[in-house]
């Protein structure tokens, strides 16, 4: 098995937030190693516009050192036979007449019987399928020395400094939201939304007064965020993480669904060249990664169509919603606030159908965690 990278060193340099489930930990097999963690969080929080907040406190998590954790993995697969081609990028793929890819990269060509492609949305493997642009949306993450930034300016009160604060105000963050995690001596403030994240951000921090400090640290890109593409098997071609578009930021987020795509992969692959000694042909094998991914509970069009709904809500429901929301220990919504709250504010009986879908989702991210 080869694994192709068109970085010097796997999982560097990091772009992404790096808050992690702990799903991606002993439910798929890898050990969560104190070096990996930078912080634990204690669950997740929504902030509305008025700032009011919405816990979630099942959805335990770590912030981690994410090149860490990727050069941990990359040891271990090498460890298991796995060779790496790092700085070598794949630029082209063709199909030859045996029915084998043929892999054109920055320093070779090497042919392959099953291609697993985790390249990302601008893969080269979609542009070999014909498959059409995934949408994204772009996102900026900067990084404050704690002395230097507040969280309380955006609403982040400091008994919540341990939990994954996600930001909402529909007029400033159109169609997403803004993040505060904490990060060891740093405070992490993100955005993703339409147009310019870091416009938004700025115009965020002063709306509720703060001055606006470009920090020494600002990384950023784009993030496919509606959800799996339906078709992740092509022949003998797997897509796995941003390739299968297999993010949906708010719920179990691109780096978890990621780890799970390729493990459940993995298996797959496992299964093709096992059977394929007994039976000749077992491409059904590949199909199963499909199926089994797919039918996941964090895979489920209930939790993308809930995630919309969130993105999809006016200002007054956002606040309803935290209204309605019961206190830190508890979390989770009072439904009878709720109603109570479309009493008092009739208008957002219009947005019923949005709040009753978040609902439901939120009950499945209350089973399953973030
Ligand atoms: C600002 C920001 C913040 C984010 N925060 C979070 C967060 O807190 N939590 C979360 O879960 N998700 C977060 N995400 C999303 C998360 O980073 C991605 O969804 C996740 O990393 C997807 O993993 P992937 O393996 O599909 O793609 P990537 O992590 O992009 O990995 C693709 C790999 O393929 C390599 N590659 C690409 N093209 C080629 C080629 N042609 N040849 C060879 N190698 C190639 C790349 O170098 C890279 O190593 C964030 C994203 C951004 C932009």
């Amino acid at each position: 098995m080869a694994v192709f990278e068109r970085t010097r060193e796997p999982g560097q340099p990091v772009r992404c937030g790096c808050g992690f489930s702990n799903n991606c930990f002993t439910p798929l097999g890898i050990p969560l190693q104190d070096e990996f963690i930078i912080n634990r969080l204690e669950g997740i929080c929504f902030v509305t516009p008025s700032l009011f907040r919405y816990y979630n406190n099942t959805s335990v998590g770590y912030i981690l050192k994410k090149d860490i954790l990727i050069s941990y993995l990359a040891a271990k697969a090498e460890q298991k036979g796995v060779r790496f081609f790092k700085n070598e990028r794949i630029i082209k793929v063709e199909r030859e007449k045996n029915g084998k890819y043929l892999l054109h990269s920055s320093r070779g060509k090497y042919r392959c019987e099953v291609m697993v492609d985790g390249s990302g949305f601008t893969s080269p493997v979609r542009s070999y399928l014909g498959l059409a642009a995934i949408p994204t949306l772009g996102a900026v993450r900067f990084l404050y020395p704690r002395e230097e930034f507040e969280p309380s300016g955006v609403g982040v009160t400091s008994e919540d400094a341990n939990y994954a604060n996600f930001i909402f105000h529909p007029k400033i963050l159109p169609g997403g939201y803004g993040w505060v995690f904490p990060m060891g001596r740093y405070v992490q403030v993100g955005a993703v939304c339409r147009g310019n994240p870091t416009s938004s951000l700025r115009n965020l921090l002063m709306h509720h007064g703060n001055e606006f400090q470009t920090p020494a640290e600002v990384t950023g890109g784009r993030i496919p965020c509606r959800g799996p593409v339906d078709k992740l098997v092509y022949d003998k071609i797997l897509l796995l993480g941003e390739s299968g578009s297999l993010v949906n930021p708010m719920n179990y987020a691109g780096n978890y669904s990621g780890m799970l795509s390729a493990k459940i992969a993995a298996d797959a692959v496992r299964r093709y060249f096992n059977n394929k000694k007994e039976d000749g042909d077992s491409s059904i094998k590949l199909k199963e990664y499909e199926s089994k991914l797919l039918s996941h509970p964090s895979q489920s069009p209930l939790l993308r169509r809930g995630a919309s709904s969130l993105y999809g809500l006016t200002e007054k429901a956002l606040d309803l919603l935290g209204k309605a929301s019961r206190n830190r220990s508890r979390g989770g919504l009072s439904i009878m606030k709720l109603w109570l709250g479309l009493f008092r504010a009739p208008s957002v009986l219009r947005e019923l159908g949005h709040l009753r879908e978040l609902n439901r989702a939120m009950l499945v991210l209350w089973e399953n965690g973030w």
